[in-house]
């Protein structure tokens, strides 16, 4: 995949350099960092699976599929002296009035609906993307660590903080890279601020944005004033913040850049009208009070946030034999030496005997069999009750296919053992010629099953066994 992305960026990166030799450009170098990039990655998927417990995600299709092409857009024109291979770049709204956005180290981008609708054009988002992206790129966070200064810890909702200086902070601090949460909460320097702006600026430009609409959606920040954005609070003025965007802007040549998908917009942000209004830090706040999660997390029952199954489908090898093609926005979370678990990101879990569950997502594996597809599939629901006693077969078998050949299809219903919620299970199986059973189990919450039970049925019948 990145391969690819790499071969079929070259031209491309080509030409900008050559542009960029005929017009100036300010070099903005990475501060010291003794840090790896893993530990940025590592750092920011433990925050990003926080965040996306603690904080109410839109989870609209359309409008993240939106803000995700602006980020891809800014991703693919990254120079090469700030690609780190191992950075992943994900892009998710937060159904939250507040006018904010944050960047977690290694990839993970949230912005706020209100952001989206505060914006007067999507030159006006890609810029608050990009100059989020370039902390990134840059380092900063790991950076600031380096330093090893004392942070002030910015708000982002005051539930996150708590529930993670409450109950899990412990372990996401104790996961070995000794950063801890200020890391990524924090309120950046002056001089990171700086960099960003101007690295952002040129991210824009190369992506064909004007970069006007940074320094403009600055100006759309500020005047919101009084106890107004978060996102000025965390990330201060440098000085002179607008004028230094438009003369790097004009360093660039990049002031005429027209791009910005107008039509777009003004969809995302009709549809955005047309939703019950996002929910303030305050409501935000409450909801996860009475909710009782915060501080609690890894006890009893949690709050699960996964975003909708993806409707293209990515392929993987689990062995020779077989390839196996599941939701694009899923991926291999757990594999034995019989199973292989795809689930999307939030829904995988493991507990402190060892154990693990998912609550979204298919297992793949392979079990002994006679050669009787009926009385297999028999033998593996019986073990499977076995292990969860509140299994239950909720609807009659029907033969239909998997990979191609004949299977036996049953629906279950069950209880998670993570949210305590009643959970949607489809069993599906068929024969292997060494006389193995093959089974591909989906789990999903029962009020999701319509739309996971699409999902499963891609998944089975989408497998290609070659076992001869
Ligand atoms: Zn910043």
């Amino acid at each position: 995949m990145s391969t690819f992305r790499y071969a079929r960026l070259a031209p491309v990166l080509i030409l900008t350099v050559a542009l960029g030799t005929a017009s100036a450009q300010t070099h903005v170098t990475a501060p010291p960092n003794k840090y790896k990039p893993a530990d940025d990655v590592k750092l920011g998927q433990e925050a990003a699976a926080q965040v996306q417990k603690e904080l109410p995600l839109l989870n609209d299709g359309s409008v993240d599929e939106y803000v995700a092409g602006i980020g891809q857009r800014l991703v693919r024109v990254i120079p090469a002296e700030y690609q780190h291979p191992e950075f992943r770049y994900t892009f998710r709204v937060v159904n939250q009035k507040e006018i904010n956005a944050f960047a977690l180290p290694g990839g993970p981008m949230f912005l706020n609906r209100g952001m989206i609708e505060a914006a007067r054009d999507e030159g006006e988002i890609a810029g608050v993307m990009a100059h989020e992206l370039s902390h990134v790129l840059l380092r900063h966070g790991t950076a600031q660590a380096t330093k090893g200064e004392k942070f002030q810890i910015g708000a982002i909702a005051g539930q996150v903080l708590g529930a993670i200086v409450g109950g899990t902070a412990g372990s996401i601090i104790a996961n070995g890279s000794n950063l801890g949460l200020s890391t990524y909460f924090m309120k950046f320097s002056r001089e990171y601020e700086s960099q960003a702006d101007i690295l952002g600026v040129q991210l824009m430009s190369r992506a064909g944005y004007n970069p006007q609409s940074m320094a403009n959606m600055f100006k759309t920040l500020a005047a919101q004033g009084g106890g107004g954005p978060e996102f000025l609070s965390d990330h201060p003025n440098p000085g002179n913040r607008e004028q230094r965007i438009q003369q790097e802007a004009k360093m660039l040549n990049a002031t005429n850049n027209p791009y910005g998908n107008t039509a777009e917009f003004q969809r995302v942000q009709g549809r955005l009208k047309g939703m019950s209004p996002a929910l303030t830090a305050k409501q935000i706040e409450q909801q996860s009070q009475s909710r009782g999660t915060t501080g609690t997390a890894g006890t009893t029952a949690r709050q699960v946030n996964v975003e909708p199954p993806s409707g293209s489908l990515r392929t993987y090898s689990p062995n020779n034999a077989m390839r196996v093609s599941v939701p694009a926005n899923w991926s291999p979370v757990e594999s034995g030496g019989s199973s292989v678990t795809y689930a999307p990101q939030g829904a995988y879990f493991q507990g402190d005997n060892g154990g693990s569950a998912f609550t979204h997502g298919v297992e793949v594996g392979v079990a002994q069999g006679t050669g009787n597809l009926q009385n297999d599939t028999n033998s593996l629901l019986r073990s499977f009750a076995q292990s969860n006693p509140q299994l239950q077969q909720s609807g009659n078998a029907r033969n239909e296919n998997v990979g191609g050949r004949s299977g036996i299809t049953v629906q279950l219903a069950n209880v998670s053992e993570v949210t305590g919620q009643p959970e949607y299970i489809s069993l599906s199986t068929t024969e292997l010629r060494n006389g193995g059973l093959l089974y591909v189990i989906g789990v999903a919450p029962r009020n999701e099953a319509g739309t996971y039970d699409t999902a499963f049925r891609k998944v089975r019948q989408n497998i290609q066994i070659s076992d001869r």
